[in-house]
Formats: C-alpha cells, sequence, structure tokens
C-alpha cells in the first residue's frame, strides 16, 4: 500500500475543474510535499456544456474554493435562482385548475418555539393558498421578478435562499483558472487507451499529444464516454428508464426579447406530451431544453414542442440534439479510480441533481481520502453514500411525475403507474396519505434536498394527507393563522426592499 502522492483526473468539464479545485484546496496542493493534482482534457472533444441551474449547495462549494459571488456572475453571465416553476404538471394546459406551482429554496418559516406550520396548513390554517406561497415569501418575490437579496439597506432581513443559473462555458474556464491558481498542472491532451495492471488497476492513461500519464489515484470525468470506469474497468451502468423515462433531450439558446426584459429568478419547467422544456434566464441570453422520452415520441415532433414553446425567436435556429443515458453505476469507486460527474451517472436535470451529485462526490473524496493508500475501505463507503444518494434523488425526480393528474398522453399515464414508482417511494407516499412527511423520514448525509423540498414538490402536486392526528395533538391552531398571516404581510415588504432580478445582477455586474 503506497501513500496517494499524485491524482489524475481525466476531463475537464463542470466535474473535473470542480473536483481539481475542491481537491486542491482540501489538500493543500500548492504547499511543499503535498498531492499532486493533474488534470488532463481533450480540447478535441470539449465539454457537454448544457448543465445551467444549479441548488443553493453551490454558494457553499463557491465559497470553500475560493470563488467570490460577484467575480463568478460576473464572469459567468450569472443570474440568481430562487426555486423552480412547475407549468402544467398536474393537468394539461387548458385544464380547470391551477397551472401551476413553485418549489422555492427557501424552508417554511419556523419561528424560534413556534408551531411547525405543515400540519396547520394541512388544517386549512392558510384558507386556499397553496403551500409553498403561504409558508414563505420566496414565491411572492419571485412571482414579481424581484431578487432573492438586497444591495442597500431596508426593512427586510433576507436574504432569501437562493442558487444561480450560469452559462455552463465559462463556468468551467473560470474553474481551470481558478484551479491552476491553487497548484493544479493543466495538460492538453486525448487518452487514447487507458493500460491495467496485473490487479486489474489503472496502471496508466495513453494520451496522443502527452505520452504515459500516471497517477496513484485517477478521477474519471470524462462525462458520458465514462472512458476509465466504464470502457476500461467496465464497472456496469444501471439503466433506469422502467422508472424514469427521458432520454433525449433538444436545447436552444435564444436572446430576450429586449435587453431590458425581466429576468425570471427562477427555473421554468413546463410539463408537455411526452417530456418537459427547461427554461434558464442567463443575463444576457435564455438557454432553452425540450427533455422528452423517445419511447413517447419522435425528435421531429419534439423539435415542433420546443418551437412552439419558444415561437418567434426560434425562428433560424437549430437545436442540438442529445442522446441520454439514464442511470447510473452502482460502483462508482473501482481500485484506483474514481467517477465523477457524468460517468458516474445522468439523471435528467429537473431539480439540477447533475452539479450537486459532483459536489457530493467531490466533498466524499475529499474528506473520505486515503493518504495512505488503503483505498478498498474508502471505495467501499463511496460506493454506498453515492449509490443511495442516486437512488434518493430517483425517488425525488420521480415524485413531481408519479402524482400527475394528466391522462392526455401515454407518457403521463405510464409515469403514474405503481409499476413505474420504486417501492421506497410507493412506501413514503402510503405513510404521507396518513400523515406529512417529517425531517425523521429522511437521512440527512444522504439527501440532496430537505424535507421542505419533497413537501413543496408533494403538495403542489396536489397530494392528499389525511391527518389522523387527534386535533389535540395540534394545539396552535391560532398561532399557525397568525403566522400565515405575517407572511402574507411581509411579501408586501419583501417586494418594496429587494430589487427587480435584473438590476440585482447588474450591480454585480458593475462592481467588476
Ligand atoms: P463533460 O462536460 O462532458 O466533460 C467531459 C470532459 O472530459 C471534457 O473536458 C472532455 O474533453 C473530456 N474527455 C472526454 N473524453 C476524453 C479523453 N478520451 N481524453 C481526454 N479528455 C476527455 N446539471 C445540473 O446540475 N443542472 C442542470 O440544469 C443540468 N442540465 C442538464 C441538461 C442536459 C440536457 C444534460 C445532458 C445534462 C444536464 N446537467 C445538469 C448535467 C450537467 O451538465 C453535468 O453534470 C455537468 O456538466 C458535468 O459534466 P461532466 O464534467 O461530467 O462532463
Amino acid at each position: 500500500m503506497a501513500p496517494i502522492r499524485n491524482i489524475l483526473i481525466v476531463g475537464g468539464g463542470t466535474a473535473g475543474w470542480l473536483a481539481a479545485c475542491f481537491l486542491a484546496k482540501m489538500l493543500g496542493a500548492k504547499a511543499d510535499g503535498a498531492v499532486q493534482i493533474t488534470l488532463v482534457e481533450s480540447p478535441e472533444i470539449g465539454i457537454i456544456g448544457v448543465g445551467e441551474g444549479t441548488f443553493p449547495s453551490i454558494r457553499g462549494t463557491l465559497s470553500l474554493i475560493g470563488i467570490d459571488e460577484a467575480r463568478f456572475i460576473r464572469e459567468c453571465n450569472a443570474t440568481f435562482k430562487q426555486g423552480v416553476r412547475f407549468n402544467h404538471w398536474v393537468r394539461p394546459a387548458g385544464a380547470p385548475g391551477p397551472d401551476h406551482y413553485f418549489h422555492p429554496f427557501s424552508q417554511p418559516s419556523q419561528r424560534p418555539g413556534g408551531p411547525e406550520l405543515l400540519p396547520y396548513w394541512l388544517m386549512g390554517a392558510a384558507g386556499n393558498v397553496p403551500f409553498a406561497a403561504a409558508a414563505t415569501l420566496q414565491k411572492h418575490v419571485a412571482d414579481m421578478s424581484h431578487g432573492p437579496k438586497r444591495v442597500t439597506d431596508g426593512d427586510f432581513l433576507g436574504p432569501l435562499n437562493y442558487a444561480y443559473h450560469f452559462d455552463a462555458g465559462r463556468f468551467a474556464a473560470l474553474l481551470c483558472t481558478h484551479a491552476q491558481t491553487l497548484g493544479v498542472r493543466r495538460v492538453e491532451a486525448t487518452v487514447e487507451d487507458v493500460t491495467l495492471d496485473g490487479e486489474g488497476a489503472i496502471d496508466s492513461v495513453v494520451t496522443r499529444e502527452a505520452g504515459v500519464l500516471r497517477g496513484d489515484l485517477y478521477i474519471d470525468c470524462t462525462g458520458f464516454r465514462a472512458r476509465l470506469i466504464g470502457e476500461a474497468l467496465g464497472s456496469p451502468f444501471r439503466n433506469i428508464s422502467d422508472t424514469l423515462f427521458v432520454d433525449r433531450a433538444l436545447a436552444m439558446q435564444v436572446p430576450y426579447e429586449r435587453p431590458d426584459a425581466p429576468i425570471p429568478s427562477y427555473t421554468i419547467s413546463t410539463a408537455h406530451e411526452a417530456g418537459w422544456t427547461w427554461d434558464i434566464g442567463l443575463h444576457e441570453r435564455r438557454g432553452i431544453g425540450y427533455v422528452y422520452s423517445s419511447r413517447h415520441t419522435s425528435d421531429e415532433r419534439a423539435d415542433e414542442v420546443l418551437r412552439g414553446y419558444i415561437g418567434k425567436a426560434s425562428e433560424g435556429r437549430t437545436p442540438r440534439l442529445l442522446k441520454l443515458n439514464v442511470g447510473y453505476r452502482e460502483t462508482q469507486w473501482v481500485k484506483n479510480c474514481v467517477a465523477i460527474g457524468l460517468s458516474s451517472g445522468f439523471l435528467e436535470p429537473l431539480e439540477s441533481s447533475g452539479i450537486g451529485l459532483i459536489e457530493a462526490a467531490t466533498y466524499l473524496v475529499g474528506f473520505l481520502f486515503p493518504h495512505d493508500g488503503n483505498l478498498a475501505p474508502v471505495a467501499k463507503t463511496f460506493n454506498a453514500q453515492m449509490k443511495a444518494r442516486y437512488e434518493r434523488i430517483v425517488d425525488f425526480i420521480k415524485l413531481h411525475y408519479c402524482l400527475t393528474q394528466r391522462r392526455d398522453n401515454a407518457f403521463w399515464i405510464e409515469n403514474a403507474d405503481p409499476a413505474t414508482i420504486p417501492e421506497s417511494l410507493r412506501d413514503q407516499l402510503a405513510m404521507w396519505r396518513a400523515r406529512p412527511p417529517h425531517r425523521l423520514d429522511f437521512v440527512t448525509d444522504l439527501e440532496m434536498y430537505p424535507p421542505s423540498s419533497w413537501q413543496y414538490v408533494l403538495y403542489g402536486m396536489e397530494f392528499a394527507t389525511t391527518l389522523h392526528a387527534n386535533r389535540a395533538a395540534l394545539p396552535e391552531l391560532d398561532a399557525a393563522k397568525r403566522e400565515f398571516q405575517t407572511i402574507a404581510q411581509l411579501c408586501h415588504h419583501a417586494v418594496k426592499d429587494l430589487p427587480p432580478h435584473r438590476a440585482l445582477v447588474d450591480h454585480y455586474l458593475r462592481r467588476g
């Protein structure tokens, strides 16, 4: 067992460069005698360049690796993201009833010593107001096109919780520059072969331009190609298309109608006949894509749906078609190679889990780092945790589909078929019929999404929980009603205090 002295990261997309920055920071790569980190990336192959929505965990990651917010916003054409708006997921466009719901990033309001609001919302304490709109100000602020934090003083105590939308190409470039200042060595070369030693571990990678490269630990960030973990080491891929059906994407970038058009501070996810569109507003353009199931529609029809959604701005533009292998590897760390990013798996980008999973895997490698070269127990722990994380995210994504009332297309009918719902999710839904989700339903360190995210989606999808608890166990109805009223009043203050989203972004750009 030789100590780990050299890490070789193969691939320079979001996964490769984020892992490089994080490990360089954690392992102090610049110091004398520290672990050396080299990243090799192919200039020919390039990056996938589509992951543009994030979860609030990204803020902790940026701060940990030492990239400040203003620089990030300036260099990545970034905007603020306060949540996701889901259009037509419950029922098709035009059907009677609410046409959307919101998944905000802020937690439901909880005063110290005050009641937990959800059970009282279920008792009707907020009237007919949907849970997400009743329990936090965020939906109201986002609906008014205001940002999540202020730039000058005011009464409002924010900020509201938020993540970002950004340009994926620019983000990889920023991380690349930053990683090198942290001591990471960059090599531009294409890996053409991977050689194994007598025990089946990776011995070297053979590149066209830079010859043979070796590391004590290899990190496979080669995207869907999975050049090391898949092609060389044969770690099996678990396809989950029987649960999550979408397997293609058509993506397009379009300008705003006017340069001063309001920028939505949330991702707009609109359900269509065989999938859904994402609509992400950056500072200078929108990124829009239709993710759909090739079993339920054709590429030609998907193109029509995407153009129908975008309208005139799509004229003269050709969308990029991406074929997606949906699922993950149950074993993501094999001998001396660990996969991070798309090489480890891909789940549809409904709740921005891709970058969240990269963050989680990178933290795990950093915190469990096998300095002494004893890889096997670390690999075992890593594999168990990442598999559990993937399973929980699959359940969370499926939650968005399986409660739909849509019956307009086989895609939606099959999505609500219990046979397509993982048993773990079916069990939780069965419990939540009689009581709302509680934090004890979740093992925090294995979850990407907090309990409130599950609650917002569950009740946004109009799930019915019949409270069986004795009303005597819920004695704070009046306090809860007052709290809901206070939140409603604060909404107006918040909108007065918080700047329009575009003005907030412009403020950061001017500061540069
Ligand atoms: P890539 O970006 O593909 O990078 C692979 C790297 O490996 C490149 O540098 C390439 O040059 C290099 N490489 C490959 N082969 C070789 C070789 N032989 N030799 C040397 N180098 C090599 N995630 C989110 O969090 N939010 C979203 O909104 C989101 N939307 C998405 C939408 C779509 C349609 C798709 C497909 C994905 C989306 N994702 C999203 C996922 C996200 O894009 C990825 O998780 C993220 O970009 C990381 O990709 P990566 O670095 O693993 O792979």
